[in-house]
């Protein structure tokens, strides 16, 4: 039997100065995105994440933070305004100052950030690639260093899920992160361990 974590979808859309800023995400699209980056984490580690409640709202990023965009203090306002439910939630925005908001604060919440991409494929890896932060996957490259005698090791982590970088359509978990993953706090909530 997989793991199977309730995801809870909130597509949020900016105003600023009293008009609605882009959004391009619909509701169909963020549940095919879903639905492949489950299917990628139900074939790699037997996990699935199953769409919960699917919601729209419109927010005013609080001063401090940038107004047009997500940057840090704007994840943090939004996962403290739409925390998680009993599984995952996705915020999905239109765009965000950079990429991966929200650090270690995001095994904690339960909250990632999703950015718009019109590619179905890429989006649903780098969704995927999210879920596994949630899942206490960190990346796999982590102990990159510079100079040469890495190359065996970096062209295997350019191919893993969880690379830092562009997201190669191999997207492979090594057998030690789907140990890692599925022994997560996460996914111990729904029957890990
Ligand atoms: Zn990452």
């Amino acid at each position: 039997m997989p793991i199977q974590i309730p995801a809870d979808l909130t597509i949020v859309t900016l105003r600023s100065s009293g008009r609605e800023l882009t959004q391009r995400w619909t509701d169909a699209y963020a549940r095919s995105v879903l639905q492949g980056a489950s299917d990628l984490l139900h074939a790699r580690a037997d996990i699935e994440f199953r769409l919960g409640t699917c919601e729209r709202v419109v927010e005013e990023m609080p001063s401090g933070a940038q107004a047009d965009t997500i940057d840090d203090a704007g994840y943090h306002y939004l996962a403290a305004a739409h925390g998680a439910g009993n599984g995952i939630r996705a915020l999905l925005v239109d765009r965000v100052s950079r990429a991966e908001l929200g650090g270690q604060a995001r095994q904690q919440t339960r909250v990632c950030l999703i950015t718009y991409g019109a590619d179905l494929g890429a989006t649903s890896r780098m969704f995927a690639h999210e879920l596994g932060h949630l899942l206490a996957l960190p990346h796999v490259d982590g102990a990159r260093r510079s100079g040469p005698g890495q190359e065996r090791e970096i062209a295997a982590w350019m191919r893993n899920l969880m690379y830092s970088g562009a997201l190669n359509p191999a997207a492979e978990l090594t057998a030690a992160q789907v140990r890692l993953a599925r022994s997560s706090a996460l996914a111990r909530r729904f029957g890990g361990r």
